[in-house]
């Protein structure tokens, strides 16, 4: 922060504290040149996100719909809610430090699921079928075939309980044939 006396650049914090209910903070600075005291303020930056949709409509990004998005495909996968809202503030803030303004749901889809599956490969897996990331069987199949067969044999009951579309009824029943035949994929 340059000096206002001497535009020196170097200057030493003498004190900080919170300012505008919250919203910025005051910082009483020395300059380290000229021995001058002033002040900065420190704001928060707020750049709107635009979301461009499947279908090319735009929309302003809202934090707490894909909240309710991801809690809805983790239902009982064992993902605490205040986990899935960290998730969805680090994808924010991602969002908000990138150069741009713009951000397709297709990739936001591609950030969600990079943090489920480092959470939970249950949630991936539900996340990935609602949003429709399997293009078909064979997606699918690779898809399991990546994941331990542990974990999802341990799952399968879970999942056919909160099914509720009929989409999520077919995967479902894909998925059970498929762990049946021990995910031999060559039929
Ligand atoms: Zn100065």
């Amino acid at each position: 922060m340059q000096c206002p006396y001497c535009q020196h650049t170097n200057s030493r914090v003498l004190e900080s504290r919170s300012s505008e209910g919250g919203q910025s903070i005051r910082r009483r600075r020395e300059c380290l040149n000229c021995k001058h005291r002033f002040t900065t303020y420190e704001r928060i930056e707020f750049v709107p996100i635009t979301v461009i949709k499947h279908d090319g409509k735009k929309e302003s990004f809202d934090a707490s719909k894909l909240l309710r998005g991801m809690v809805r495909a983790c239902e009982k996968t064992g993902i605490a809610h205040q986990r899935l809202e960290t998730i969805v503030d680090d994808i924010e803030a991602y969002l908000q430090q990138r150069p741009q303004r713009e951000v397709t749901t297709h990739e936001i889809g591609q950030l969600v699921l990079k943090y489920l599956r480092e959470e939970n490969e249950v949630a991936y897996i539900r996340f990935a079928s609602v949003y429709g990331r399997f293009k078909g069987i064979k997606d699918f199949v690779e898809t399991l075939e990546q994941l331990q067969e542990k974990t999802i044999a341990s799952s399968v009951s879970q999942w056919s309980e909160s099914s509720s579309s009929d989409r999520d009824k077919s995967q479902t029943s894909a998925y059970l044939s498929l762990t049946h035949n021990g995910l031999d994929n060559s039929r």
